[in-house]
């Protein structure tokens, strides 16, 4: 399936910085990692090959354990390939990548608004531009009411909204959302992936996802299965 046709444009043309239609924002090239050495030694991701374009809505699919997460953190940079290559032809700006994690990662001592603003604060945007726009992305994703709570304050799944939130504030080019709906009920984790996927459309930015929920995995234009540690072909996957 080609990326123009993979997800509707049901929110307009693609503007922002959507640059060559051909443009790579990172590739792994038979990218491998292993987690400790000799005995002990795990391979998390064995030499997997993966592009993403622009606009690209890619669901990396499997069974927990089987090294999505690791491979997520390849393409952001977080983790290092200890074989193969991963490769950002353009330089990754400070708003380039938007990460949202699948564990908690807001930060205790700021409120839900200072957290979700946070990427904008770091890139110099004006506190007031990044307040109002860290408001908007929390609406997004009902979860305004929660403005001025801390962390220690709200639930996991609520948590969870606000790193979403705060990665649609941050509106970078290239969103990697790490089982973004795992803790939510189905009717939140519609919600937040109906957000996610506006906010690309909006922005023309590339959407990948991890999920072990068939029902998210459909909502992507690719879909791509890991297991045990490998990503299997697209025509390998059931
Ligand atoms: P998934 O996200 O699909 O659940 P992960 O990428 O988290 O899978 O993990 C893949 C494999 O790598 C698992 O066997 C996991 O235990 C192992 N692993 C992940 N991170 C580390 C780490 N930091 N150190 C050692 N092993 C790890
Ligand atoms: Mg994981």
């Amino acid at each position: 399936m080609s990326r123009a046709d993979a997800v509707p444009g049901r929110h307009g043309p693609a503007r922002g910085r959507t640059g060559p239609p051909d443009e790579v924002l990172v590739e792994c090239r038979d990218a491998a990692v292993t987690f400790g050495q000799g005995a002990h030694a795990v391979v998390a991701v064995h030499g997997a090959s993966l592009t993403v374009r622009p606009g690209d809505r890619l669901a990396i699919v499997g069974p927990s354990g089987s090294g999505k997460s690791t491979l997520l953190h390849l393409l952001a940079g977080l983790e290092r390939p200890t074989g193969g290559t991963v490769v950002r032809p353009a330089p990754a700006g400070p708003r380039d990548i938007g990460l949202v994690f699948q564990s908690d990662s807001l930060i205790p001592a700021l409120d839900v608004v200072e957290n979700t603003a946070l990427p904008l604060i770091l890139a110099d945007v004006p506190e007031e531009r990044a307040r109002r726009a860290a408001l908007d992305a929390l609406a997004l994703v009902a979860a305004d009411d929660l403005a001025e709570r801390l962390p220690e304050e709200i639930s996991g799944g609520q948590a969870q909204r606000v790193a979403a939130a705060r990665v649609l504030a941050q509106a970078p080019r290239l969103v990697l959302a790490d089982e973004p709906t795992g803790r939510l009920d189905h009717a939140t984790g519609s919600r937040v992936l109906d957000a996610l996927l506006m906010a690309a459309d909006r922005t023309g930015a590339a959407l990948v996802v991890t999920t072990h929920d068939p029902a998210v995995a459909a909502r992507f234009g690719t879909r791509r299965t890991m297991r045990d540690g490998r990503l299997l072909a697209a025509e390998e996957a059931s």
